[in-house]
């Protein structure tokens, strides 16, 4: 499951989208090799996670901006759950 979303850096006001997959709570490893989307930034920090349908979903994370370069606090909305 892949929850992305767009980002407004509060630093620069740069938007960026940022990305993240979800691990499945029973996932194998072994399976775990979708790769990452181009351009796109990574969540860095996750804070709070919730289980929903067998996936540990994050409530907030933070992640860098792409130009600034400085980290931003994100919180992930419910319409991207
Ligand atoms: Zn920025």
């Amino acid at each position: 499951m892949i929850l992305k979303d767009k980002h407004k850096c509060k630093y620069c006001g740069e938007e960026f989208e940022w990305f993240y997959q979800v691990p499945q709570k029973m996932e194998c490893r072994l399976f775990d090799v979708e790769t990452w989307p181009e351009g796109k930034v990574r969540l860095y920090r996750i804070g709070r996670s919730i289980e929903r349908n067998g996936y540990l979903v994050p409530l907030n994370a933070e992640a860098y901006c792409p130009k600034c370069n400085r980290l931003n606090y994100i919180e992930i909305e419910k319409q991207c759950l």
